[in-house]
Formats: C-alpha cells, structure tokens, sequence
C-alpha cells in the first residue's frame, strides 16, 4: 500500500515546513507515503520528509542521462537528491508536452538505470470512456509505456476523474485494476489509484482488494488531508 502525492506546479519554499504539519497530523500511520513536490522544493523538503518518515519522488524525469539537454533534469539528479520513486506519463504531461507511450517508456527506463522506481501513469479520457474503449485504451497504454525490463508501479488515473471530484464506481475501479493488472504483468510492483481521491472517498477506494494504493494530487497538498488518507487504508 503506497499513498503517494503529486503536487503539480504547486509550493513555494514557504511551503517547507509541510513535513512538520504532516507530522503533527498523525503522519503515515505506518503507511508508505511518498511525496513528489515541484523540482524546486525537492531539496528544500528533502530532510523534512526523511524526518516525517515520507519519501520523496519527482513528477517527471528526463529519457536521458547527464548531458546536453538544457532544461530537463535527469533521473540521477533526481537519486542525487534522496528521491526514490518519479512519476512518468501524467496524463497532464502526455496531453501538455505531447508525451507518447514510447517517450513515457524511455523515461521510466532511465528511471531504473538511476535506481528510481518508476511510477507510470495511464488513463482512458472521457471520450474513450463513453465510447467502450477505457480498457483497451488503458491496457495499451500499459503494455507501451512500461520499461522492458525491471519493476515499475502502474498509476490508473482517469483523466475525467482528475481534479474533478468525479471517481468511477467501485465495480469500475476493480475492474480496470484487474484489466491492468494483467496487462502489466509480474514486475509491476502495484497498481494504484488515481483521480479526486478525498479524505471522504480514500477509505472506500482503499478497501477494495485490486487497489494497492492512490495517487493524489490537489488534496496533498494539504497535510492533514494526506494524512488522514493514509489513516483510511485499513491495510
Ligand atoms: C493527479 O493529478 O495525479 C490527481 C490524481 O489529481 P487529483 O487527486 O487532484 O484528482
């Protein structure tokens, strides 16, 4: 079970003292928590989250190593800066930055070359949705934007459910988790959940056995809020 949370383009070094809030909140609860912050607090927040028990992850990474690429930053930095884990695919970065199931793919393997543990995201539109075609959209994305070799997490995010407060139906969620499951095979470490996960919905979706944790985004930023989801997985 792995609570993860993706700040976004959200924070300022104000924001440094979050370690301590999520702390004073009951903290994990003896959950893994990751937090994946803007490039610009991961060293600002690094200490404070090893103290909070939090580990600390990057929302993107470069496909390629040190080198000439004014800009990106690549995954050994990131691992130079005590991250274990980094997000690739965002459905934001797939939509935004024109990201493809074979760019996504080359990230998540310059991740494991710096020992990062990649944490691939995928995710059917509304359209797709609508149209019957989530599963098959999803577990292609799966199968391409995965590393060839080594352990990855998989992040299912609905791109309608994200920041929308919208979440599909628990029969939903199982379903795709399982579809997906399948589809990325025995070194996908877990599968977890992502898309307007609450402190009100986290138990819920926690519960259900395919789910091994959630993604979240706009409520991590508030550290009870993140506390208190990790307090809502009873496993
Ligand atoms: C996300 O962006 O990964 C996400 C899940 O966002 P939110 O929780 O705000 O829907």
């Amino acid at each position: 079970m792995l609570i993860a949370g993706n700040w976004k383009m959200n924070g300022r070094l104000a924001d440094a003292d979050w370690p301590r809030a999520f702390a004073e909140a009951g903290g994990g609860a003896g959950r893994e928590v990751l937090v994946c912050p803007p490039a610009t607090l991961l060293a600002p927040l690094a200490g404070g989250l090893r103290e909070a028990g939090v580990r600390l992850g990057a929302q993107d990474c470069s496909a390629h190593p040190d080198g000439a690429h004014t800009g990106q930053l690549s995954a050994a930095m990131l691992a130079d800066l005590g991250c274990s884990h980094v997000l690739v695919g965002h459905s934001e970065r797939r939509a935004g930055q024109g990201e493809t199931d074979a760019i996504v793919r080359a990230k998540a393997e310059a991740a494991l070359v710096a020992a990062l543990v990649p944490i691939v995201c995928v995710g059917e539109t509304r359209a797709e949705r609508e149209t019957g075609r989530a599963e098959a959209v999803v577990c292609a994305q799966v199968r391409a934007s995965t590393p060839r070799e080594g352990g990855f997490i998989i992040a299912y995010e609905p791109v309608w459910a994200i920041g929308t407060g919208l979440t599909p139906g628990q029969d939903d969620i199982t379903a795709m988790h399982a579809a997906v499951r399948e589809a990325a095979g025995e070194r996908a470490f877990g599968v977890l959940y992502g898309g307007s996960v609450k402190p009100q919905n986290a138990a819920a979706i926690l519960a259900l056995e395919e789910v091994d944790g959630a993604l979240v985004g706009g409520a991590s930023l508030n550290p009870a809020d993140l506390a208190a989801i990790a307090r809502s997985a009873a496993r």
